[in-house]
């Protein structure tokens, strides 16, 4: 196990967030230690904005076991895979299934998660979300690994219901036999539903969309688009994603969700780590 004081913008995907003591933990035992105090678990940091005082919890990371698996095979059920550790990168997965034409991780191409912050933000797109493709979810809770039914987890649009302080360890999940062209054929669907968004670094969608509508469709009717504040800004080319243009701080991007929220009730769809405002 590792401990270390790290900036937190080494590991977002928005690239700001201040200090925190980060235990990458490599096994079963280093997990039941590392929670021992109050901490966070920090998966592929692409759904975050952490402040710039950073936090004053641990932060751990999923290493070592919790960091392998794929999607294998199991013996007697070829849609079955086996246990794949939480911080496994979704990615890796997505371009596995197309080689070994399994099919069911398609509407995940292009979101940056790790397979366990992917279940717990159900991470989706219009085309599906993780929680269609879920066999069962192990958690660590209370000292003891429990695997859950994904009925379970309540899970709806972009959220799941854990219990308080449990960690995703493992993942199992189901895929369905088809053939690589079917499955390039939706993944080229998928692909061009994302020609637009920036690829300057984001974390993704900053609000949820509204039943029946689109958060950045009413940033840009708003006349957002484009607002900056120091290097942070909305971003021209998709209103919803807020991208950094070098150099930019987390409180630059809080004033930018400030002001969307001075004129939309829109709900955040990123997790705010730290004291902002
Ligand atoms: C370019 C870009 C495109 C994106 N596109 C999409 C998209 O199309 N659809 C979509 O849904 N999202 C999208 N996102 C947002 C983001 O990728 C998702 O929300 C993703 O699920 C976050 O996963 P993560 O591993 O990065 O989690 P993090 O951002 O590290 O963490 C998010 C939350 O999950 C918790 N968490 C993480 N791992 C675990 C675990 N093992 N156990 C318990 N809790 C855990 C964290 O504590 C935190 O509360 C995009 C982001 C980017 C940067």
């Amino acid at each position: 196990m590792r401990v270390e004081k790290r900036n937190l913008a080494e590991f977002t995907t928005l690239g700001v967030g201040g200090p925190a003591e980060v235990w990458t933990v490599e096994n079963e035992g280093d997990l039941a230690k590392a929670v021992s105090k109050p901490f966070r678990i920090l998966g592929n940091g692409s759904n975050l904005l952490v402040s710039d005082e950073g936090v004053s919890e641990r932060v751990i990371r999923l290493g070592g076991v919790f960091a392998q698996g794929d999607l294998g095979s199991v013996r007697g059920d070829p849609h079955l895979t086996p246990w794949i550790g939480a911080g496994v990168l979704l990615p890796s997965l997505v371009q596995e299934a197309l080689n070994k034409g399994l099919s069911g991780l398609e509407p995940l191409l292009g979101i940056p998660a790790s397979i366990g912050g992917a279940v717990r933000m159900n991470a989706g797109t219009r085309f599906g979300a993780i929680a269609d493709v879920l066999e069962a979810v192990e958690i660590f809770h209370d000292g003891a690994f429990v695997v859950c039914a994904p009925e379970e987890l309540s899970f709806a649009y972009r959220q799941s219901r854990l219990p308080a302080g449990a960690v995703i360890s493992r993942v199992r999940l189901r895929l369905r036999k088809k053939s690589q062209d079917e499955i390039a054929s939706l993944l080229a669907r998928v692909d061009s539903a994302r020609k637009g968004q920036p690829k300057r670094k984001s974390a993704g969608c900053a609000f949820k969309n509204p039943p029946g509508d689109s958060a950045g469709r009413l940033i840009d009717a708003a006349g957002l688009k484009g607002l900056s504040r120091g290097k942070a800004e909305i971003s021209l080319e998709h209103a919803n994603f807020f991208i950094n243009r070098g150099g930019a701080k987390a409180k630059d991007f809080w004033e930018l969700v400030t002001a969307v929220r001075e004129q939309l009730p829109l709900e955040l769809e990123w997790e705010i780590w730290g004291e902002l405002s």
